[in-house]
């Protein structure tokens, strides 16, 4: 295993590259012991707490993979960065953060106390659970296919294929949302669904339910890095404005109430699910020493023994370990 400070200069191959992501990943795979898998919703009580896998895909077409990384798993609060950009592609940025705030809460993402205890203006910000039911009510359509088939065509924009809907997991979800219900209808009885509570409820529980693998969150992470356009062709998929926004809501917001720590001691923009993914985002740096992916890269993790905030445990290590040692950060 490699320790202590690498000379990057001479390390910069593929193959050098990937044993060293090979190394971590087996290194960070024993954190997954000190964390559990989600259970709240029954079915994701199933994956395997050991499993633990990284993507990273670089501008230029590099791509380094490790671990368990043909596991799919669904994409749970992930979907909300989707949803969020493409009810502000729809809707129009202003239309979108004029119902739903950029403020961290401090809270957990399904905190019901925070609506009341803070006078409810809008919702905090699109990656809690009370926003993000406000973003995916503002989706056009009367059904649920109709609201979804935007988020499906924006994946398949990035991803290179069109996602499904994991049946299982929406059922699960579904039987035991008491919650994600009592949220829904404080914002009904507050005016802020845009659309029929239970047409809003099956949209959110679907969307949380699609399945994807890490090479598609290292993908979305990279069209990001890449302010929206794709790498291969530079065709913008995400409009620019659109793509900043997202990312300073995933630094402030996307890990949860660990929010502030990961983007102090990780420093890039990042977001996680219960299901043990994270999309993380490393822009372009401008170093004097020639850093792995210095032109940017996205990189997906999965990991489902998760932290008591919800994040994936050992997930959050190995990225804290490449970001340090690759100087990822954007500070
Ligand atoms: N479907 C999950 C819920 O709303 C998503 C939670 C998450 O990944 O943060 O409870």
């Amino acid at each position: 295993m490699v320790q202590g400070t690498v000379n990057w200069n001479i390390k910069l191959d593929k193959e050098w590259l990937q044993e060293y992501v090979d190394d971590w990943v087996a290194f960070y795979r024993k954190a997954t012991k000190e964390g559990n898998v989600a259970s709240y919703i029954p079915i994701l009580a199933k994956a395997n707490p050991n499993h633990l896998g990284i993507a990273i895909h670089g501008k230029n077409g590099l791509k380094i993979c490790s671990g368990d990384i043909d596991i799919p798993f669904t994409i749970q609060s992930i979907s909300k960065v989707i949803s969020f950009m493409v009810a502000c592609m729809k809707n129009g940025v202003s239309y979108v953060l004029d119902r739903v705030d950029v403020e961290p809460t401090g809270e957990a993402f399904n905190s019901i106390m925070h609506l009341e205890m803070k006078s409810l203006n809008k919702p905090f910000n699109p990656f809690v659970n009370a926003g993000a039911l406000t973003v995916t009510s503002m989706l056009n359509g009367a059904t649920s296919s109709d609201k979804l088939a935007p988020l499906f065509n924006l994946l398949e924009r990035m991803i290179g294929y069109r996602p499904s809907v994991n049946q299982e997991v929406f059922k699960s979800e579904d039987e035991t949302s008491a919650r994600n219900r009592a949220i829904g209808y404080y914002l009904l009885e507050t005016g802020f669904l845009e659309s029929d509570l239970e047409v809003t409820l099956e949209t959110y529980f679907k969307q949380c339910s699609i399945e994807i693998t890490v090479d598609d969150l290292a993908r979305i992470g990279l069209i990001l890095a890449n302010d929206g356009q794709d790498p291969n062709n530079e065709e913008e998929i995400i409009p620019r404005q659109i793509a900043r926004i997202t990312k300073a809501l995933m630094l402030t917001c996307g890990m949860y109430d660990a929010s502030g720590k990961f983007a102090t001691y990780v420093g890039i923009p990042a977001k996680s699910g219960v299901s043990g993914g994270i999309v993380a985002v490393a822009p372009p740096r401008v170093r004097n020493a020639p850093f792995p992916f210095i032109e940017g890269c996205g990189i997906g993790v999965y990991g489902p023994a998760l932290e008591d905030r919800g994040n994936s445990i050992a997930g959050m290590k190995l990225l804290k370990h490449i970001a340090s040692q690759w100087d990822l950060s954007i500070f």
